[in-house]
């Protein structure tokens, strides 16, 4: 693990930056179940400012494709990139 959120909701697993692409990986707590944590990837540019892909295995992603949880992914790396590696 390379990273904990503060309140523990959002772990980072892998956290790379290619170009203008910054890919994630990692798991985040559900808010219905307990002890239960999503597994979640994202890809986010930089150029774009939005997610380009992302997934999830909630139920949410099945139906919409996007949930909270890649959202909350995406908040916690760009929050913590700098703290992971100065080169992100
Ligand atoms: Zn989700």
């Amino acid at each position: 693990m390379l990273y904990v959120s503060r309140n523990g909701k959002v772990r980072i697993n892998y956290l790379k930056r290619e170009d203008s692409l910054l890919i994630a990986k990692g798991e985040v707590a559900s808010s219905s179940k307990p002890n239960l944590f999503h597994k979640v990837e994202i890809v986010y540019s930089f150029e774009k400012k939005y997610l380009i892909r992302g997934s999830c295995d909630c139920e949410i992603s099945s139906f919409y494709g996007i949930c909270k949880h890649q959202l909350m992914l995406l908040y916690v790396s760009l929050r913590a990139r700098k703290k992971i590696s100065k080169t992100l």
